[in-house]
């Protein structure tokens, strides 16, 4: 395998996390990568960055770790009200119990980050005690090192495209699900988007892939984040973080990108 570079970009105003992106790229994509990702990161929805940080790192070829997409479903939700009950469900089934799985997203839904502010990264939240594993609650855990090998792109684009869902959201939130379902010890994501325009969410779990929700939030919310839950009895926590943090993961393999489905209450 060609060597791989670790892109991550951070961009913030007045100390407060706007947007980032991570890729793992060959060495001739890296000055492409780096200048598409500063174009992105000086604009985004959320306002105009005033900090930009960029970082490439060569990372060790036999540390990689490969994996799958996974399959992706959309629910149909007719508001965000049943938006949040279907994946309240997802989590409960999932093996999140609904105290904990509730917590998290009444967290997400005031933002989780002290006063209320959105976090750089996940929380961290340990399914028995409901308790957030993460040490700094305004940067959590931020996945990284991770990214779509370049061969599966344009199939990647065309499944989704099949469905209306070939949009950058979604094909970043794959590979990020992708790598995080692969952890070791992790029962299951929820996310929905910090961006004020895009409303869209998703529960993933090793057992069901990663099942979409495009109504989670209300349009022009600033508010979004991300939950990993992880069964903290049995899992050695900081190699968990450590793994989502520094591993080289390269998803290698397609998923399946499914028709959607009414959710059906009750
Ligand atoms: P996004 O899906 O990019 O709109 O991100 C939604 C939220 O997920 C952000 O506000 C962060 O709290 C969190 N997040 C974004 N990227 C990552 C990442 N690489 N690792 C962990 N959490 C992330």
């Amino acid at each position: 395998m060609a060597p791989l570079y670790s892109v991550r970009m951070r961009a913030s105003r007045r100390g407060e996390h706007m947007s980032g992106a991570e890729r793992l790229v060959r060495q001739e994509d890296v000055e492409t990568v780096c200048l598409e990702l500063l174009r992105r990161g000086r604009r985004h929805s959320r306002g105009t960055a005033d900090a930009l940080r960029l970082a490439v790192d060569l990372v060790e070829e036999a540390e990689i770790v490969t994996t799958a997409l996974p399959d992706l479903l959309t629910w149909q939700v007719a508001d965000v009200a049943a938006g949040r009950r279907a994946a309240l469900c997802r989590l409960v089934a999932a093996g999140v119990p609904e105290a904990v799985a509730g917590a998290a997203m009444a967290a997400l839904a005031k933002g989780a980050a002290p006063g209320g502010g959105v976090m750089r990264g996940a929380m961290l939240v340990d399914v028995h005690s409901g308790e957030r594993l993460e040490a700094d609650q305004a940067r959590g855990v931020r996945v990284s090192r991770m990214d779509l090998l370049p061969e599966l792109e344009a199939e990647l684009q065309q499944q989704l495209a099949a469905c209306g869902l070939n949009n950058r959201h979604v094909r970043e939130a794959l590979v990020l699900a992708a790598k995080v379902l692969s952890a070791p010890g992790l029962v299951a994501e929820l996310c929905w988007s910090d961006d004020p325009d895009y409303t869209a969410g998703y529960v993933a779990a090793p057992g069901f892939g990663y099942q979409r929700f495009p109504r989670l939030k209300p349009a022009g919310d600033r508010r979004g984040g991300r939950a990993f839950f992880v069964d903290g009895r049995r899992t050695d926590v900081e190699a968990l973080i450590r793994y989502l943090e520094r591993t080289p993961v390269l998803v290698t393999r397609p998923g399946r990108v499914l028709p959607a489905r009414p959710w059906q209450e009750g």
